[in-house]
């Protein structure tokens, strides 16, 4: 691990400047309180606003494709995340674009990219369905070749973001007599094609998600992405970058794991606690000074520490499951007051930087974008070598 001291250039502190001169200029506290009230992962507005300045387009290229260096990126990054600005859409959106890139035909990369790069067009994950569960392979949406055309029917489950996106990166079958894993196929869907249903579903930490229904979807061929039946070679990069299996580039700046931003908010929750338990009461007493509060914090701030130093698949699981035990004891230690938005408590914070938004959203961090069972189980057999589950009940 590399802690060197980054050194910023006046060339990145311009930088620096300009982009925290965009952000003051363009963002306003009502965006953010009106995508909290959906949940929708992103700032339409705001987030166009970003792709006529440039932003996007930089942020989605190399900077030997006249993108941002890594400096750049981590500097535009942590100046989006200090403002708590949603980046989910526009996250998943930046997985799938590499795919995109890669396997999508010429006139379909004419359709969308520049878009993309305006902000006009976002893209969703369409894997999950609600028979198949962790296993996406199961997939069960089947698409049929008629001419030079697909039929689409299925549905999905958890597509999040499609009521706010153009296109859904779409899982289908297209051989269910198959061998499993060659007999998928990927499509990029016009969200607005005829027979698409979305219906959104709020989730318990105030995001949203969304279940798709495909009835008798017609797309031309020009929206599959790479060869029939090969859909798991187009998938494996956005889901090895998901599932954080991709190497951080050795420039000492990456996160050692994906999510590691979301340890982070468990750090500022930590904190917030402390904070409140620092305070003198009426009789001049500091929860602090208990031993046991001071105990359990220390606890939680040894366990979040070490979540966060933690590489890769590992350290995608240590900080789910770190959230997971960390968010109740905190709110056990702040007692009832805990259960009140952080804002509320008298500290300087954002509602979404207390206990109580952690504990609601722990149980979420460790589902999405692959449960940390199936992690743990990813981790024993491929890296640590254990073989394969078999899922037997054990003997009696
Ligand atoms: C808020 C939210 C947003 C989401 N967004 C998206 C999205 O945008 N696109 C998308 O395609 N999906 C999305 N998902 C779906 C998510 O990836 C799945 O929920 C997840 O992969 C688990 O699948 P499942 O819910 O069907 O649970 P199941 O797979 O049915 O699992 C049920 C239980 O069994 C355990 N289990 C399952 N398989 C194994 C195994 N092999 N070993 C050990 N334990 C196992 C699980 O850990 C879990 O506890 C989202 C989910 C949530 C909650």
């Amino acid at each position: 691990m590399d802690f060197a001291r980054v050194e910023l250039t006046d060339e990145d502190r311009a930088f620096q400047e300009r982009a925290r001169a965009f952000l003051a200029d363009t963002v306003t506290e009502e965006m953010v309180r009106a995508e909290r009230a959906t949940g929708d992962g992103v700032i339409v507005e705001l987030h166009r606003a970003m792709g006529v300045d440039g932003w996007l387009a930089a942020e989605a290229s190399t900077a030997e494709d006249g993108g941002f260096t890594a400096v750049r990126r981590r500097i535009w990054d942590l100046e989006r995340r200090r403002l708590g600005l949603p980046l989910e859409r526009w996250g998943a959106t930046l997985m799938i674009l590499q795919a995109v890139r890669q396997y999508a035909s010429p006139e379909l990369l004419d359709e969308v990219l520049t878009r993309v790069f305006s902000g006009e067009v976002l893209f969703a994950m369409g894997y999950t369905e609600p028979g198949g569960g962790s296993d996406i392979a199961t997939c069960k949406t089947r698409a049929v070749r008629d001419g030079d055309e697909w039929v689409i029917n299925g549905q999905k489950m958890f597509t999040s973001g499609a009521n706010v996106c153009q296109y859904v990166f779409l899982l289908t079958n297209t051989d269910p007599a198959g061998k499993r894993h060659r007999n998928l196929t990927m499509f990029l869907v016009p969200v607005e094609t005829e027979g698409i249903e979305v219906h959104r579903l709020r989730t318990v930490d105030g995001d949203s998600t969304t279940i798709t229904y495909y009835a008798d979807v017609r797309i031309p061929d020009r929206y599959r992405l790479g060869d029939v039946d090969d859909g798991w070679t187009v998938l494996s990069g956005p889901l090895a970058a998901e599932h954080g299996a991709t190497d951080p580039a050795d420039v000492g700046l990456s996160d050692i794991t994906t999510m590691s931003n979301f340890g982070m908010s468990m750090a500022i929750s930590a904190d917030l606690a402390t904070a409140i338990t620092a305070r003198s009461g009426p009789d001049g007493r500091r929860d602090l000074d208990d031993d046991s509060v001071s105990y359990r914090l220390g606890r939680a701030y040894s366990r979040i520490e070490a979540a966060l130093a933690t590489p890769s698949l590992f350290g995608r699981v240590a900080i789910a499951q770190s959230m997971r035990d960390v968010a109740p004891e905190l709110m056990d230690i702040l007692g009832g007051q805990a259960v009140l938005p952080a804002n509320s408590l008298g500290a300087s914070a954002e509602p979404g930087d207390g206990p109580e938004y952690l504990f609601r959203w722990a149980p979420l961090l460790g589902i999405y974008g692959g449960t940390i069972d199936v992690f743990r189980n990813m981790i024993a057999q491929h890296i640590l070598g254990l073989g394969r589950p078999t899922y037997v009940a054990p003997a009696k």
